[in-house]
């Protein structure tokens, strides 16, 4: 993806596929909306059982074209061993003052993977200090703070502070996740690591669906934000209660 853009919302993830799981859908409905989208993993794969780096790299090229990014970059964290040190956030920063994101999704900060929540205090505190003037990088780039910081929640056990409703990008979502032919394509190695394609389209809908029951539409994604919602006008105010 070529560099040297700017984007709107960035969605900062630790290994590649994990964004189109848990929020794809919103980052093709903010481009709908005329929203420029990007995205940064944390790592490129070495670790996984199947597939090379090279083919996990041609798969997330694929799925950024799918979920329509301007930017896809990944950086050279070790997978399975994301830690939240100086020079970690020092990478993420310098992407940060490059691409200068007014929001910035993350995982949500408790999970299984010790990456995906490490991630979640990492990419806030490379936000933090991304905007500190005597802070420098090492890279080009003038000091740059997002605007605000999302935490997607699809697979936390926590209840969302909003959902965005992704209703007609759902299938284009679970496209941009079987891009990932050497994960998720049906196949013998790897053996019972692996569920088959028709089970991950029943989970990643169903969980879509059932999120969309709480928020009033069809499917939708879920997050947290730590801070309360400011409302201008109630009449306004979104989501049937009875
Ligand atoms: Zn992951």
């Amino acid at each position: 993806m070529p560099p040297a853009e700017t984007v709107d919302l960035l969605a900062i993830a630790a290994h590649r596929d994990d964004v189109e799981q848990t929020c794809g859908g919103t980052l093709l409905a903010m481009q709908a909306r005329g929203w420029k989208t990007g995205i940064l993993d944390l790592t490129r794969g070495e670790s996984g059982t199947r597939g090379t780096t090279a083919e996990r790299e041609a798969e997330a090229n694929e799925a950024a074209r799918i979920l329509k990014v301007s930017v896809r970059e990944a950086l050279d964290l070790p997978d399975g061993n994301v830690q939240n040190t100086f020079e970690n956030r020092m990478k993420i920063a310098a992407a940060l003052r490059r691409l200068r994101p007014r929001v910035v999704i993350l995982p949500y900060w408790e999970g299984r993977h010790p990456d995906h929540y490490t991630t979640a205090t990492l990419g806030y505190e490379a936000c933090f200090v991304s905007g500190l003037a005597k802070v420098d990088t090492g890279e080009a780039g003038a000091p740059h703070r997002p605007f605000k910081i999302l935490y997607a929640s699809l697979y936390a056990d926590v209840r969302p502070t909003f959902a965005v409703d992704i209703t007609p990008f759902v299938e284009e979502r679970f496209q941009s996740l079987m891009a990932y032919r050497s994960q998720y394509a049906t196949r013998a190695e790897g053996g019972g690591l692996f569920v088959p394609e028709e089970e991950i389209r029943e989970r990643t809908f169903a969980m879509a669906r059932h999120c969309g029951l709480l928020a009033g539409v069809r499917y939708a994604e879920p997050f947290v934000q730590k801070e309360i919602g400011l409302i201008d006008d109630l009449m306004m105010l979104p989501v049937a209660s009875i």
